[in-house]
């Protein structure tokens, strides 16, 4: 042991929690967004891996299903965050693999909005359709609340290290607070207020901003929308007055560019945040949220 945290100093300015596979303080973490506010909680304290548990390509995960390779990783960690309501796999399937591993669920507290209770966007196989909007990532106000349940519940499973999770989740969270000053600055200015994105993950960032989403494609986005559910959009966008159809980095363009041809309206991108093709910077999170709120003060003008 003694040797062992003698050696640690070395890495200290080395925070590449992905390579440092000799940690041995281990915490996966379930999507992207989750592991971005876990990296920012945990930054460079020594002898620690933070893990990104899905595949950072898969887009919004709905219903996914834990692999063999997913249960590797999960089978040594001491603590596994999740944001809760989205991740199926949270609780027994776990438990399963590593009954040790203390889950945390990002989003309690956080003010949930219900489902659409449109009931076209909804398929039978919607496992979340109770508990609640899981999106909750995307509102810099429950970012905050979801940054302090990481802070508090990895504080309270390696409570040596407490202090330099404060200070980290501290210095995160005022980077939050700009952005909701952002936000909160941008509210009033939009003139055109009627949205449809093409699933429901943008009900918090339009709640923040007095957005209406007057409708969603689809709550899966990995699924094709239903049958009928194309047209029924297409009518809404024009009988609401929708300015624009709003995209995702992960849902197909064809489908995009049908209904906006169809409505007579362009497309544009938000993302989500569920998907980055290569490490994401520390300020990701900060950086992809101004850049959704610079594509809505433009589009809604
Ligand atoms: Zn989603």
């Amino acid at each position: 042991m003694l040797i062992l945290s003698l050696s640690i100093p070395a890495c200290r300015h080395t925070p590449n929690p992905a390579t440092t596979q000799s940690s041995s303080h281990r915490i996966v973490c379930s999507f992207l967004p989750m592991y971005l506010f876990t990296t920012a909680v945990v930054g460079n304290t020594p002898d620690f891996t933070v893990d990104l548990l899905l595949p950072s390509n898969i887009g919004c995960p709905h219903d996914y299903e834990l692999t063999t390779a997913d249960a590797r990783r999960l089978a040594d960690a001491d603590v596994v965050i999740l944001s809760g309501g989205l991740e199926t796999f949270s609780g027994e399937a776990i438990r399963r693999i590593n009954s040790k591993a203390k889950q945390i669920e990002a989003w309690t507290g956080c003010k949930v909005i219900a489902d659409t209770g449109d009931e076209a966007a909804h398929d039978a196989h919607d496992s979340h359709l109770h508990a609640g909007n899981p999106h909750v990532w995307l509102s810099p106000i429950e970012a905050v609340r979801e940054v302090e349940n990481i802070r508090a519940g990895l504080a309270a499973a390696y409570p040596d290290h407490a202090v330099d999770f404060d200070r980290n989740a501290a210095a995160f969270t005022a980077k939050l607070k700009s952005l909701q000053a952002d936000f909160a600055a941008a509210r009033p200015t939009f003139k055109h207020r009627n949205i449809v994105t093409m699933h429901d993950a943008f009900a918090y960032l339009a709640r923040d901003l007095d957005l209406n989403v007057v409708a969603s494609i689809t709550l899966n986005p990995q699924q094709e929308p239903p049958p009928g559910r194309v047209a029924a959009i297409v009518a809404t966008i024009k009988k609401e007055k929708v300015p624009c159809l709003f995209t995702e980095p992960d849902v197909s363009a064809a489908l995009a560019s049908t209904i906006a041809r169809e409505a007579g309206v362009k497309v544009h991108s938000l993302d989500p945040l569920t998907t980055t093709t290569s490490k994401p910077a520390p300020d990701y999170y900060e950086q992809r949220m101004r850049a959704n709120l610079q594509t809505l003060k433009e589009s809604l003008q």
